[in-house]
């Protein structure tokens, strides 16, 4: 065993909000360069989960190894410079900077010890990857909504993440911008980049997504390969359900 290490890998993980249990023995892995779709109805404990692998919040019990090493409970940034990154469900761009400086900052967050050189030819990389080329200077409040998103993309893939959360990137995207999107998750897989998403669309899971699993109330109801999982009636029930 153990010549291929999951990027991810969660066994038995727990979170209460009280009385409530967002969280009820989840356990998943994730293979390196894979793309696995998390599913499930409002309210299911998707956005928890995330939280919880990206330490944002503190899990009641359960581990969360990342390249092998339990991360369960370790503060968000320690996390970050382990190789994991993460966006969120409302776009955090800082509206008072422009695009280079926001990038700067997602940098620091994850690698605060680059040298400004090597930092400034990141950057520029970034803005080229993400197709914001050219609008370093530009405020980013003065962005338009998929500009906001690559940006906020860039931030997270600032400092060369192993394993990326998208929760929700796509959403909120017309159809034109929903295929650019697409291809850029797209591109990061064939970088390399391990990814987990949460996502309401669809067409995005169907075209992006290796594996899913699906959450209910907290619970995984359903895993496997995308289009096995979304023809499951129990997935389709929980979906109607929700
Ligand atoms: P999803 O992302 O699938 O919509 P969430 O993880 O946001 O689901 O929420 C799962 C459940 O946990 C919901 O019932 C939600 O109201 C509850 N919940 C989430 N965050 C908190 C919180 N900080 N305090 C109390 N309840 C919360």
């Amino acid at each position: 065993q153990d010549t291929q290490t999951a990027v991810l890998e969660i066994d038995g993980l727990r979170r209460a909000f009280g009385g409530l249990v967002a969280v009820n023995d989840l356990g998943f892995s994730v293979g390196q360069g894979e793309i696995m779709g998390l599913l499930g109805p409002n309210g299911s404990g998707k956005t928890t989960a995330l939280n919880l692998i990206s330490g944002v919040l503190r899990p009641d019990a359960g581990t969360i190894r990342l390249m092998g090493q339990n991360i369960a409970g370790l503060a968000s940034y320690r996390i970050a410079r382990l190789g994991l990154a993460r966006t969120f469900q409302l776009v955090r761009v800082l509206d008072g900077m422009d695009c280079r400086e926001n990038i700067k900052a997602g940098l620091a967050f994850q690698k605060p010890h680059l040298p400004v050189a090597e930092a400034e030819l990141r950057i520029d990389t970034l803005l080229h990857r993400v197709g914001l080329a050219g609008h370093d200077r530009r405020p980013a409040a003065d962005l338009t909504y998929i500009d906001r998103k690559r940006l906020e993309l860039a931030r997270a893939l600032a400092a060369g993440p192993r394993l990326l959360l998208l929760d929700e990137w796509l959403a909120g995207l017309n159809p034109s911008e929903l295929a650019i999107g697409i291809d850029l998750i797209r591109s990061l897989k064939a970088d390399g980049i391990t990814i987990v998403l949460v996502e309401h669309v669809m067409a995005a899971v169907r075209a992006l997504c290796d594996r899913c699993i699906v959450m209910s109330s907290g619970r995984k109801i359903a895993e496997g390969a995308t289009a096995d999982v979304l023809s499951d009636a129990a997935v389709v029930k929980a979906y109607l359900g929700g």
